[in-house]
């Protein structure tokens, strides 16, 4: 657009037989006639377009916020699109369409009854658009932000002094993990979203020397073959929670939000998965096959199937975990990765069908949820029904292969064939009619991105083999009840109860990505829009006297831990680990919630001692949120270390305060007083469970810190329950609570008189 004063002068060229005395919205640009400008107006948001060239900038009307901030916007990057465009068409007032020569066209059109903005490419198909770079550009001077729903989320600062790009490709491996990017500028929020998987949002950030601004925040969409459209809502005046919550509305539209109370409908062994901690054995049968899968490098036992079952009841019985996700890998012929897809009969190395069928029912008679581990995407050469027919193809016909893995080099079976394959008889409905678990999980199924494959038996794209995913979810989800898969994706939460990767990998809060390199803060965004609606644990084992910072992140997220990390056999019988873990201790700091230092686990197996002390907390802690979202996530310090998440709302909410500063942290809570905490020590106050890792909490003194927890065991809140189940980790032993001292050593209800 140049320098124009608005006349008000209507110009319409109809495509269709629209009214032209109903276009309130189509104005004429004064001075120079031949560029016309078109309006589009809700009462949220305002677009101006210039017809001629597509240029165009969108004002937030809520904040006054116009994106981009100065001049405009293009319609977008690709030689098909070059030179101006020669006809105007409205067909109602709500959109218009500027062709170009060549028939092509670019929709300009507000949506979502004027909430949103969408713009639309019409024509070409199989050309890419490269688009927003300019109108979602952001400074530092601005206070700009983005926020990348990548596993939990990443809040990406424009003033981090960190030059990077990254494509953050949809439901790709750590890329997009939901259809959205949030943006936030002078305190003005906006949000895109599209539907299509070959939407490639790109975030770059520069440092130019010679501009008002140190640091630019540029996000360039690339729609590629039948991505077309985006779709733009200013939500005026907010933060990272605004983004949240209208995101959440919009899934909802979307059908996307399915509850974790539909979930329990749909399945009642879905209410056991709340507040349940993520065993898995990994893996019963090891077995090491050579890249050709022809030659075997290693195998080993490491449990039976009846040492799984003894560990499962071990974890009931002397632990006292009443809640878990128990999953056994290499349980498969051959053992876990070997001969995929061809799983039966249970391996007799650990003990054959019959012992597999036994133990899943004695896990199962704990309230425990028994889940086999299987994958059905990838083929190993050495697999009985190995044939080529089943795997991806490249466009010259070839093979596609994956990682290189215990079974040798896995060959990527093909979408539709997954679902072939697990349909067969000798897969899944045998499966389900031998061992009976109540949940089945299907590794990489969530984790791998979209894949396009060739073979003209069965082409697919990136959408169609998220389409064939759903339905091999719907159909695992049918035969066992509950399903789940690896890391997770928006697209997934309808047809799956639980995602085992989503919050954090292997002791860290991504596998590649590293959040420092690209300026970024790691926030629980994913529970803020989704937390009520999904079962999520964090993939891989990691070493518990380095996770700290990994317990902190799971209580900020009010996320059960996945223990994956259990050493051979009936492990708590063995005293040699025990010693071997002790002597590697790293700092303090770091292996803090290995302590048992008068406390429940004392003299306990260290994995026992970090299995109870975080599943003390951790389990309670999503139990009484679990059909909440954080509302609310807020950073208590300058230095965002300090982090505070509320879950619900009024007097039902439960907050979260996480210490992640590397010094100890002072602040007041309602419960605590005047708390000091620890690195990576936590306070939780909720109405019915309290929890925390403090030095001092309500008056009394912790010396390097204690924990505690405290749940009312009646019907009562609290503060009027008059008994209160108190466990206590590790630390001094004292307690106050309502004016009495108490001194806990392990476990004990208390019984607090008014
Ligand atoms: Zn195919």
């Amino acid at each position: 657009m140049r320098k124009l004063v608005l006349i008000c002068l209507l110009v319409l060229l109809k495509s269709t037989g629209g009214q032209a005395d109903t276009e309130p919205h189509t104005y004429m640009w004064g001075i120079d006639t031949t560029h016309v400008s078109v309006w589009l107006e809700s009462r949220s948001l305002r677009v101006e377009v210039d017809d001629v060239t597509g240029r165009w900038a969108l004002l937030d009307k809520l904040s006054g916020t116009r994106w981009p901030s100065r001049g405009t916007a293009g319609a977008g990057t690709a030689t098909w699109l070059e030179g101006n465009f020669v006809r105007t068409e409205t067909t109602d007032k709500n959109s218009v369409r500027l062709r170009k020569k060549n028939g092509t066209a670019v929709v300009f059109a507000l949506v979502d009854e004027g909430k949103a903005f969408e713009l639309r490419y019409e024509g070409k198909a199989d050309r890419s658009v490269r688009v927003l770079d300019d109108a979602l550009a952001i400074t530092d001077i601005e206070g700009g932000y983005a926020i990348v729903p990548c596993r939990e989320g990443l809040l990406i600062s424009a003033n981090s002094g960190k030059s990077f790009k990254r494509v953050f490709g949809t439901s790709d491996y750590e890329g997009c993990h939901m259809n959205m990017l949030g943006f936030i500028k002078g305190g003005s929020t906006l949000i895109v979203t599209w539907d299509d998987a070959y939407v490639f949002p790109g975030l770059q950030s520069t440092k130019p020397t010679d501009k008002p601004y140190r640091q630019k925040l540029t996000t360039t969409f690339e729609l590629r073959r039948s991505a077309k459209l985006l779709r733009l809502m200013p939500l005026g005046k907010g933060d990272w929670n605004t983004i949240a919550s209208a995101y959440r509305r919009y899934a909802e539209k979307q059908g996307l939000a399915i509850t974790l109370r539909d979930k329990i409908r749909r399945d009642r062994h879905v209410e056991l998965m709340v507040g349940a901690a993520n065993a898995k054995l990994w893996t019963c049968l090891a077995r090491r096959m050579n890249e050709q899968s022809t030659k075997e490098e290693s195998a080993k036992v490491r449990w039976t199937f009846d040492e799984a079952a003894q560990i499962a009841e071990h974890l009931r019985k002397d632990v006292g975990i009443e809640r878990c996700l128990f999953m056994v890998g290499g349980w498969t012929e051959g053992g876990y990765d070997c001969r995929h897809p061809d799983n039966l009969p249970a391996n007799p190395e650990c003990g054959g069908n019959k012992a597999l069928s036994d133990a899943i029912k004695r896990i199962q008679e704990l309230g425990y949820v028994a889940s086999l581990h299987d994958n059905v995407q990838d083929m190993y050469r050495d697999a009985k029904s190995w044939d080529p027919a089943f795997i991806e193809k490249r466009r010259d016909g070839s093979l596609i292969t994956g990682g290189r893995w215990l079974g040798g080099r896995a060959y990527m079976v093909c979408a539709p064939k997954q679902l072939e394959l697990a349909k067969r008889p000798q897969n899944l409905p045998a499966i389900h009619q031998l061992f009976s678990p109540w949940s089945y999980f299907i590794d990489t199924t969530y984790a791998v991105g979209p894949r396009e494959c060739y073979d003209p038996n069965h082409p697919i794209d990136r959408n169609g083999d998220i389409a064939w995913k759903i339905r091999l979810s719907d159909y695992a989800r049918d035969v066992f009840g509950i399903f789940g898969s690896e890391c997770g994706r928006e697209w997934a939460l309808p047809h799956s109860d639980f995602f085992e990767g989503l919050v954090a990998v292997g002791g860290k809060y991504y596998h590649n990505l590293k959040p420092e390199d690209i300026g970024a803060t790691v926030i629980p965004f994913f529970e803020m829009v989704y937390h009520d609606c999904q079962i999520c644990y964090g993939k891989y084992g990691y070493r518990a006297e380095r996770a700290a910072e990994y317990v902190a992140h799971h209580v900020l997220c009010a996320r059960p831990l996945h223990y994956h990390s259990f050493p051979d056999h009936l492990y708590w019988q063995s005293i040699t680990s025990q010693s071997k873990i002790n002597k590697e201790s790293q700092t303090p700091d770091n292996a803090c919630y290995t302590r048992s230092d008068g406390g429940w686990a004392e003299n306990m197996h260290p994995l026992d001692v970090f299995l109870k002390n975080t599943h003390e907390v951790l389990g309670p802690l999503h139990s009484v949120t679990a059909h909440d979202v954080l509302t609310r996530m807020e950073f208590l310090n300058k230095d965002r270390t300090l982090r505070q998440a509320t879950y619900g709302q009024g007097k039902d909410a439960t907050k979260v305060i996480v210490n992640f500063g590397t010094t100890e942290a002072r602040f007041t809570s309602k419960l605590g007083g005047d708390v000091v905490l620890p690195r990576w020590g936590f306070v939780v106050e909720g109405p019915r469970f309290v929890a925390f890792h403090a030095r001092r909490w309500n008056g009394e003194e912790y010396g390097e810190g204690a924990l505690f927890t405290l749940q009312a065991k009646d019907d009562k809140d609290l503060k009027n329950s008059h008994r209160v189940r108190v466990f206590h980790a590790f630390g001094p032993a004292n307690l106050r609570w309502r004016g009495n001292r108490y001194k806990v050593q392990r476990e004990q209800v208390i019984q607090p008189q008014q």
